[in-house]
């Protein structure tokens, strides 16, 4: 029999999964509050529910893809206004929340769903909206390992790659290590080619050099913060997203969170990074891609009183 999946979170990323489950032959039902992502989602063959508590009814694995954990615990737990999606579905149901949240809220809605009966995963992802619609993402994935190897064949169908990571809420953690790695690297290439800029060296011979030494990395050869070496680079189209400023912001506030929770607070540019974005998308950056914060620090290099490297003519020696 086919696995019967209710889809909660239709959006950017939610949409694009749920269409590759319903083109691969799943039986898929949806819910999303906006209207828009529900008339999208019917041209891809996905059934839409009156409810999230009615999309949950007949199916076997429920998989949420919601902005935060607020989103993710109300709609486990319930409202005064609306039954949980835990006491709405069948005992030992598959719960899987593929949302980017806080490692605490993640470690909660396992808590719920165990005293609920049911079963539960968290597989944050990464690969962006290209990814979803490609089929290409990759799934970091926390709970039971029995849990996870039923999960298997859906997240092969929305992914490319998964990865067990441990325990609940060990998926969250994977997935806010790496893009603290990610904010902060995107910093620190900014931030060399802004001092590039002040000192005379071009984008492209500095590009060069970084990119076959030590200073090499993902946000500079995939998302280089300059137009020009990298074709594809949200910097050649006016930084649009990519990964939104608001988003990286979102997920290096959670970074912070979970590092003062292990109690690792100050110990390294997680904090100060989260800082800038925060900055940076308050400051009217929020929908452009993250690579735009090296504008926020030409901003800063405008504001120098450096007059520029003096200008050296060859003299002659003899
Ligand atoms: P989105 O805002 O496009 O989609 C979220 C959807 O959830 C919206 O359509 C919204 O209407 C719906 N929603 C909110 N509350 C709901 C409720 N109670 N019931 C039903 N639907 C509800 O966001 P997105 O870009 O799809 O991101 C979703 C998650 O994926 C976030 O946690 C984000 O951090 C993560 N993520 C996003 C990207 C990306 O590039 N966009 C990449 C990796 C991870």
């Amino acid at each position: 029999m086919t696995t019967r999946i209710a889809f909660i979170g239709l959006g950017h990323m939610g949409g694009p999964m749920a269409a590759n489950l319903a083109n691969a032959g799943y039986e898929v039902t949806g819910f999303d509050l906006a209207a828009s992502s529900l008339d999208q989602a019917r041209t891809h063959g996905i059934k839409i529910a009156e409810s999230a508590v009615s999309a949950v009814d007949a199916a076997d694995v429920v998989i949420t893809m919601l902005p935060a954990g607020r989103h993710v615990l109300e709609l486990y737990k319930g409202t005064d206004d609306s039954r949980g999606l835990l006491s709405a579905a069948s005992p030992g149901t598959l719960f899987i929340d593929c949302s980017t949240i806080a490692v605490g809220d993640s470690l909660a809605a396992h808590e719920l769903a165990a005293s609920a009966g049911q079963r539960c995963l968290e597989a944050p992802v990464s690969g962006g909206v290209a990814g979803a619609t490609a089929g290409t993402l990759t799934f970091m994935v926390g709970g039971l390992d029995a849990d996870f190897a039923q999960a298997g064949p859906l997240l092969d169908t929305m992914g490319k790659r998964k990865v067990y990571c441990g325990g609940p809420g060990a998926g969250q953690a994977a997935k806010i290590c790496n893009n603290m790695i990610l904010g902060i690297t995107m910093i620190a290439v900014s931030e060399a080619f802004v001092l590039g800029e002040q000192l005379g060296v071009g984008n492209d011979a500095l590009f060069d050099v970084m990119a076959n030494a030590s200073g090499q990395c993902w946000a500079l050869t995939s998302n280089c913060p300059v137009p020009g070496p990298v074709p594809a680079s949200p910097a050649n189209h006016d930084f649009r997203p990519g990964f939104a400023s608001a988003l990286m912001a979102k997920d290096l506030d959670l970074a912070a969170d979970a590092q003062a929770y292990a109690g690792l607070q100050d110990v390294g540019l997680g904090g100060r990074a989260a800082d800038m974005y925060r900055a940076f998308s308050d400051g009217g950056g929020a929908e452009q891609d993250f690579s735009a914060i090296i504008n926020a620090m030409r901003a800063k290099a405008d504001e120098s009183d450096f007059a520029g490297q003096p200008t050296v003519t060859a003299t002659d020696a003899s």
